[in-house]
């Protein structure tokens, strides 16, 4: 895998992209959508779970295997952004609110099986399923694979992952700056306020 970190961040990026979509109602919890992405980001790699309850590496669920598979993603950002409707608390329009976190969620999971079919080590990803189950890289593998200790990070390969990964890793950072920029010069600090509080106040205007 990439590390955790890259996985997060890009997850995290495509939260904020989508975050202050019209279709989901000003709240302060919608801070959140970029937290969501973030999990998102990293989720896939639940499957090291089975791994070390003895699932073989190489097998239909384990690790990179059909929880990578974008199929699986299909059933997972449909879960997720129901929960974060759930928790927003969205009273209406809530099936576009829906249709606008399943993409986000969609894509910050893409994005971990993306990065993951750019490393240069482990077994490949089940990108394809269920037209087939076998595991598959890109043919440009810029990204060192990840150690999947703490303690492989301290050794040389851990600097050598730091460094392959920090030219995927910066771009990803800066369209988050840039983009909460460009959204406080074109619109100014948006006054977040809570569903109950954005009606009442619509209705005393109206
Ligand atoms: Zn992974």
């Amino acid at each position: 895998m990439s590390s955790l970190f890259t996985h997060a961040m890009y997850g995290f990026a495509v939260g904020v992209l989508f975050e202050r979509f019209p279709d989901l109602r000003p709240t302060k919890k919608i801070g959140g959508v970029a937290l969501c992405g973030l999990v998102a980001g990293i989720a896939p790699d639940i499957d090291v779970i089975p791994m070390l309850l003895g699932v073989p590496y190489g097998s239909f669920f384990g690790h990179r295997g059909f929880f990578h598979s974008p199929f699986f993603f299909l059933f997972l950002a449909p879960l997720l952004a129901y929960l974060t409707v759930l928790w927003i608390g969205l009273k209406e329009r809530r099936a576009r609110a829906m249709l606008t976190l399943m993409v986000c969620y969609f894509l910050a999971l893409m994005s971990h099986s993306i990065l993951d079919a750019l490393t240069d080590g482990g077994k490949g990803i089940m990108l394809y399923f269920p037209s087939d189950s076998l595991r598959h890289f890109f043919s440009w593998q810029p990204i060192a694979v990840s150690p999947m200790s703490a303690q492989g990070f301290l050794s040389e390969r851990g600097v050598e992952v730091i460094k392959s990964e920090s030219y995927f890793f910066a771009p990803a950072l800066l369209l988050v700056l840039t983009w909460r920029m460009v959204f406080r010069w074109k619109f100014g600090a948006i006054e977040w306020s809570e569903p109950d509080k954005v009606e009442e106040s619509q209705s005393q205007t109206t």
